[in-house]
């Protein structure tokens, strides 16, 4: 499997290390899990399941001794409490068993909580985690307490704090343990369409058999063992991140459309929906190679109802400049592309110095050395496609004692709306 969003080498993993009750409860752990994959692990009960996930999710992980705990090319071991404080709020979220929902916080107040540590505002945290309990069914209950609520709704509300930081991968631990049937199956059916529609990596844990019907691979484990990894369907040819820039795509998704649809409304703040998308029509052209220049500036000044964007000169020869930007850093984002495909793990950060000085341009500032260093890592991590341009954003608004870059709102938006033009993404 080429660059593996998860990969475990040699790992083994003890508790009470030298004591008498030393517990071997990882054995030479080794396993690798695709990007947009959906895994279960699979065993009885006391077989290191709850323990394998504690790793992935970056708890436990000063505890495991030997071998390595790579996820999106980085080793959790290697980590700083910090970086690793930072992965598990923005890196993986985690459906516990027992719901470990908070008995003092009402339900929105729960989901709202994991923004809480990225600096996200108290209006904006409760907003999201509205949406998101809306979307399991659960906003008339945004004011009632966990022990109000019956286990599968519990269940949800817990879904949806997994999904508050929007994190890459979503960990379930026997997330159908104290559900009904009924319940049970929709826990299932929520997890599936995370995988599929929202793209996330799905690990699931549990030791029923019949729960084990959405996973593409099992693993088996046994004795802190993984005794067998089982494709239960061949899985679909995953679409790496990269493909729509090197392949092109269907002409209606290409990714010329996309950045220019990023690109059209950020450069067209506060203009009517149809200037936007016209911009966006004659954007995709242009960063496509389809017009030149001077034809690309004309559409933009020709009066709006003779088919043209109708903007000022001035207006149009700046975006149309912006423009040209776009098309050489489209163009070098393409050759790191390449690059990372045939090298996953090849370094950035030349690359990535570039990217920022282009994303900061407008920016009067400078930068201490720490900042760069939180900016291209994370950079970098949304180059790898491990955070969302949403926490791109957040890492760089949230203050340097919260290990966040510390830019302002605006600069942040700035940059991470320019960033998204020239990753162009699919969402
Ligand atoms: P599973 O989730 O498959 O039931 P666990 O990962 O919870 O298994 O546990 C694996 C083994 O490690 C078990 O034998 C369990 O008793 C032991 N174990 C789990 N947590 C601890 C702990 N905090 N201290 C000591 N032993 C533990
Ligand atoms: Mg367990």
């Amino acid at each position: 499997m080429s660059n593996p969003l998860v990969k475990l080498e040699g790992v083994n993993f003890y508790y009470n290390r030298g004591k008498p009750s030393e517990m071997h409860a990882l054995k030479d752990i080794n396993i690798e899990i695709e990007r947009g994959g959906y895994v279960a692990f699979f065993g009885p009960s006391g077989c290191g399941k709850t323990t394998l996930t504690y790793l992935i999710g970056g708890i436990e992980t000063e505890n495991a001794d030997e071998g390595h705990i790579i996820v999106n090319g980085r080793d959790l071991r290697g980590l700083s409490k910090k970086e690793l404080a930072v992965y598990r709020q923005v890196g993986v979220g985690i459906i516990f068993q027992q719901f470990n929902l908070l008995p003092s916080l009402s339900v929105v107040d729960n989901v709202a909580l994991p923004m809480a540590f990225l600096g996200v505002n108290p209006e904006r945290r409760k907003e999201e985690a509205m949406k998101l309990l809306e979307r399991f069914g659960m906003g008339q209950y945004a004011d009632r307490f966990p022990a109000e609520l019956s286990g599968g709704q519990q269940q949800r509300v817990s879904i949806a704090r997994a999904l508050a930081n929007n994190p890459p991968i979503i960990i379930a631990d026997e997330p159908l343990g104290n559900l009904d049937s009924e319940n049970a199956n929709k826990a299932l059916e929520i997890l599936k369409e995370l995988n599929e529609k929202d793209g996330r990596t799905i690990i699931m844990v549990t030791h029923e058999a019949w729960s084990l019907r959405d996973a593409k691979t099992i693993f088996h484990l046994k004795d802190g063992e993984v005794t067998k990894k089982e494709d239960s369907q061949k899985l679909e040819e995953i679409k790496p991140i990269t493909a729509h820039l090197v392949k092109e795509s269907h002409p209606a998704i290409s990714p010329e459309h996309l950045a220019a649809k990023a690109l059209s409304s950020m450069l067209l703040r506060g203009f009517s929906g149809e200037e936007i998308s016209r911009l966006e029509l004659f954007l995709a052209k242009r960063l496509s190679g389809e017009i030149d220049t001077p034809t690309f500036i004309d559409f933009l000044d020709s009066p709006f109802k003779e088919g043209g964007v109708g903007l000022w000169k001035q207006r149009a020869q700046k975006i149309a400049r912006t423009a040209e930007d776009i098309v050489e850093e489209r163009k070098h984002i393409h050759d790191i592309y390449l690059e990372l495909e045939k090298f996953p793990e090849t370094p950035l950060y030349e690359e990535v110095a570039k990217i920022r000085a282009w994303l900061l341009e407008d920016y009067q500032g400078t930068l201490s050395d720490i900042q760069i260093v939180r900016f291209d890592e994370a950079v970098e991590d949304r180059f790898r496609n491990i955070i969302s341009p949403d926490n791109f954003k957040k890492v760089l608004e949230l203050p340097r004692s919260q290990y966040g870059v510390g830019l302002a709102p605006h600069t942040s938006r700035t940059a991470s709306e320019r960033l998204e033009t020239i990753l162009s993404a699919e969402k």
